[in-house]
């Protein structure tokens, strides 16, 4: 556990009084056995929650996120990085006045008209790679690289924390980058703007969500049904530009959200290759659920276009598993075309951290601004 990690984890149990059993048991409580605390973690959850499958339990690493103040909460979660490695990784630290992380906020309204630092404002961020991060893609999509998905799984966590600042103005170090392959069926919406960065356990979650599309349809007449993905994150996270030099999302600077066609399952049909508004309960539901049951990051919020959430409510609302998982698929405005999916830093329970309620209501101001179907390229 990093020493990020392990302050945030304190300041955790200082405010909510220990109420996450991993914490317990790993931060000299009671002693817990590994089993006992994933029961008693599974327990507590469904006290409050319909019956959910497994999850993994929360931890300290689920959510241990840096974090510029906010009302009502300590003035950072955790130490900040130290500013050689902000200068290092932060494509805006200069832009931001030499501080580790800049500053977003403010109305809807006046965040529609946001448009990221002057040096940012371009269609593709490819320049800001690493060379270690060209090599990466370059050998993951070659095959050279071996088993992507055993790779992450291997390597994720190994560096610490890789979200930097605030979601929506925050930066993303040592990103990896989403490639698509015959095991995947990921197709990247548009891989020459470079924006299919993220942090391990979202490219994990997307490589396995990619293999899980292809186990569910094996079928040659399915060979089409592929898992659209639109932007995650710049090599290095930071603003993300859109259209006519305004910023193109509020947030995606962090390597924790991405943007997610609806998916489309039919035989001899090929998967749309943009965002659309066909949405078809069946293969989207199950889409969902693998989404929240994936093992490598919790899933803290998807927003999604209340009409398409009524839809599936009427739908699907006895599944048992609607009923859970509802309260985290958030109406947005602009998402009636895709996803949106933001993750912890670490596998989890939905919701992420010990207390959901709290992460929730930070989503009200939102957005995926210039988001929008192929006819409106930017
Ligand atoms: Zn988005």
């Amino acid at each position: 556990m990093t020493r990020a990690q392990v302050f945030f984890h304190l300041v955790v149990l200082a405010l909510t009084g220990g109420s996450c059993p991993r914490a317990l048991a790993s931060e000299g409580g009671p002693a817990v056995s590994p089993q006992a605390s994933v029961q008693l973690s599974s327990q507590l959850f469904r006290s409050k929650q319909p019956p959910l499958p497994e999850f993994p339990p929360c931890s300290p690493m689920t959510e241990a996120m840096l974090d510029v103040p906010r009302a009502g909460m300590p003035p950072a979660i955790g130490p900040l990085p130290q500013l050689s490695f902000c200068a290092e990784w932060n494509p805006e630290f200069t832009a931001n006045g030499h501080h580790c992380c800049g500053k977003v906020g403010g109305s809807t309204r006046r965040n529609r008209r946001l448009q990221c630092a002057a040096h940012r404002r371009k269609a593709s961020y490819c320049s800001e790679m690493t060379p270690e991060q060209r090599e990466y893609g370059r050998q993951a999509a070659d095959g050279t690289l071996g088993d992507v998905l055993e790779r992450i799984s291997r390597e994720a966590w190994l560096r610490g924390d890789q979200s930097y600042c605030s979601v929506n103005n925050g930066f993303l170090a040592w990103g990896r980058r989403l490639i698509p392959s015959e095991a995947n069926r990921i197709l990247i919406r548009r891989a020459d703007r470079c924006a299919d960065f993220g942090t391990d356990p979202m490219i994990g979650m997307m490589e396995w969500l990619g293999r899980q599309v292809k186990q569910e349809f094996p079928a040659p007449a399915f060979s089409g049904t592929k898992l659209v993905v639109g932007d995650i994150s710049a090599p290095r996270g930071g603003c993300l530009s859109g259209r006519g030099g305004r910023r193109g999302h509020l947030s995606h600077t962090t390597g924790q959200d991405v943007d997610i066609a609806f998916l489309v399952a039919k035989a001899g049909v090929e998967s749309p290759f943009y965002f659309h508004r066909q949405f078809d309960i069946q293969p989207n539901w199950w889409f969902i659920k693998k989404l929240f049951r994936n093992p490598y990051a919790c899933v803290k919020v998807v927003f999604l276009d209340k009409r398409l959430i009524r839809k599936l409510a009427k739908a699907v609302g006895k599944d048992p598993e609607w009923l859970a998982l509802s309260r985290f698929i958030r109406h947005m405005p602009g998402h009636k075309h895709h996803y949106h999916v933001r993750v912890g830093q670490g596998p989890g329970e939905p919701g992420c951290a010990e207390n959901p309620e709290l992460e929730l209501e930070d989503f009200n101001d939102e957005l995926d601004l210039l988001d929008a179907p192929e006819t409106e390229r930017f």
